[in-house]
């Protein structure tokens, strides 16, 4: 079978090595528009379940994804120079281009070809000589959106404004975080990721950025989103304990909803981001499309023929992916509620954060079953064992 693999983000690379392990007579090409290190964001959160289904699929990358994971247990809540720590989670987060790096290693590894710095040729192209085309081109999708009606696409930009940055004031819980300011009040989300790196994104509704006078002129530049970065560390200097804020192609966005009624259009799938968005406020996104990528993998393993593989795949993957996007717009719209609840004692303030108003809880963060886990180590390991004494993998 021939694969092409638009767009080498979590979702497509993961994709390319799990095929590539089950399959390895597969002949798998990879576009990226993007260098190999030119990457936008920080740190990414996964939660305990998707790190099991990576370790079944694949122990040697998830060996080396562990050792550069940050871990913590808390979720800690600043309000008004005041902050409650909850116990009892656990999560992990690596630096976005570290993951990356390491699923280019490992697709490496497996023989899959990436060609970097190219756009890829449109996916109706790619059809006529590929058996599959997998449109993992991230939320600007243009595979989708030149097939709109197609796939049934829904969705469009919704809520606050944010800014995706860094710093190297070192959290050590996830962090939520409100700033009072004379425009009104901001706030922040904030997680470690690697030693003395920690991800800080600040959200802002549309009438403070206005009255705060936030341009965002020259982001997405070299150095741009410096000024409005250095601001927004002024509103949070005590959460920041002094420290300054990092850009990294930070251009202040807002969360762009993103749903499909099909997934497929022919042979061409849709995965991770271009399928679907979850509301940064819950951490899912990489998660998602990453297991998005296990699911085809299994899928085409287990079918051979491309349609029902695309029909499994979807059925596996559509019931967690609503359910996720479910709970992130419950989520989004609790922090576009936000003043409704800061002048609530610390503690309500706290429990209302926390169970997102009692509809959002650990429980609803669905994850891999320990029976699917077993069923994904089972399937992983019979396709090593085929390969035994053939070559070293
Ligand atoms: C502020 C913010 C914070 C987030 N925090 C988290 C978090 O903590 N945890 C989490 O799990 N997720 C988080 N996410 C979400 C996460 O970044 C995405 O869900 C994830 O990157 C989706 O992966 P993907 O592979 O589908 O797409 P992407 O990572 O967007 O990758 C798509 C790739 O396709 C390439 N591409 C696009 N078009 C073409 C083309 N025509 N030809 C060749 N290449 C192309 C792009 O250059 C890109 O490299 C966050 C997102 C935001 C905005």
């Amino acid at each position: 079978m021939r694969i092409a693999i638009i767009g080498a983000g979590p979702g497509g690379l993961y994709t390319a090595a799990l095929v590539k392990r089950l399959r390895p007579a597969c002949e798998i090409d990879v576009w990226e528009a993007n260098a190999p290190d030119e990457t936008f964001g920080f740190g990414v959160v996964f939660s305990e379940g998707a790190l099991g289904g990576i370790e079944a699929a694949d122990p040697r990358l998830f060996a080396r994804l562990a050792a550069a994971c940050e871990q913590w247990s808390r979720i800690d809540v600043h309000h008004r120079g005041r902050i409650v720590r909850n116990g009892g989670y656990r999560f992990s987060a690596i630096g976005r281009r570290v993951l990356l790096s390491m699923l280019r290693t490992r697709c490496t590894e497996l023989g899959v070809t990436i060609r970097y710095g190219t756009r890829a040729p449109e996916a109706a192209l790619l059809a006529g000589t590929y058996d599959l085309v997998v449109a993992a081109d991230g939320v600007n999708s243009s595979t989708r959106e030149a097939h709109r009606e197609e796939f049934g696409t829904e969705g469009g930009e919704r809520g606050s404004r944010y800014l995706w940055l860094g710093t190297d004031r070192t959290f050590t819980a996830l962090t939520f975080a409100v700033a009072d300011t004379e425009f009104g009040s901001m706030h922040a989300h904030a997680y470690p990721y690697a030693p003395g790196l920690s991800t800080f994104i600040a959200e802002v509704d549309d009438h403070v950025w206005e009255a705060a006078g936030f341009t965002g002129r020259g982001a997405g530049t070299p150095g741009g989103g410096r000024a409005d970065a250095d601001r927004i560390a002024g509103f949070f200097v005590d959460v920041l304990e002094g420290h300054r804020l990092r850009t990294n192609k930070s251009r202040w966005g807002r969360f762009a909803v993103v749903r499909n009624r099909r997934w497929s259009h022919g042979t061409v799938a849709l995965l991770g981001d271009s399928a679907h968005t979850t509301h940064f406020s819950i951490g899912s996104g990489t998660r998602l499309a990453m297991e998005d990528g296990l699911a085809l993998a299994l899928a085409v393993d287990e079918h051979g023929a491309v349609p029902e593989a695309l029909i499994a795949y979807e059925a596996e993957r559509r019931p967690d992916t609503e359910s996720m996007q479910r709970t992130a717009r419950i989520s989004q719209e609790w922090f576009g509620e936000l003043d409704r609840y800061t002048d609530l004692g610390l503690e309500a303030f706290n429990a209302h954060l926390i169970t997102r108003s009692g509809r959002l809880t650990q429980d609803d963060l669905p994850s891999w079953s320990p029976d699917r886990v077993e069923l994904i180590r089972d399937r992983f390991a019979r396709a090593d064992s085929r390969l035994r004494g053939t070559a070293a993998r």
